[in-house]
């Protein structure tokens, strides 16, 4: 039997990079292509491929649920003054 996954559209909630106060930072060292944060990420922003995942940081909105969603901590959560 198939197995379809419902995803929202990219950017649902327009360019949110200007606004975001908390930003994903990737650490490809820790990941294991789980793909968990990719199924999670309720903007639609995140990639994988072999080689890790991306992000898309234009419409990103820093909600942070792909760093809890992460079991490998490969995630890290920072404030954008920070990065
Ligand atoms: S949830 Fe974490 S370990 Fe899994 S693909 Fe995303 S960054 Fe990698
Ligand atoms: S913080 Fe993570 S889950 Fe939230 S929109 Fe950005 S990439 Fe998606």
């Amino acid at each position: 039997m198939e197995c379809m996954i419902a995803k929202p559209s990219k950017g649902a909630a327009g360019k949110t990079g200007l606004w975001r106060t908390f930003k994903p930072i990737y650490h490809p060292e820790r990941c294991n292509l789980c793909q968990l944060c990719w199924l999670y990420c309720p903007e639609n922003v995140i990639d994988v491929s072999e080689d890790g995942i991306t992000i898309d940081y234009e419409y990103c909105k820093g909600c942070g649920i792909c760093a809890k969603i992460c079991v490998k901590n490969a995630i890290e959560m920072v404030r954008e003054e920070e990065t």
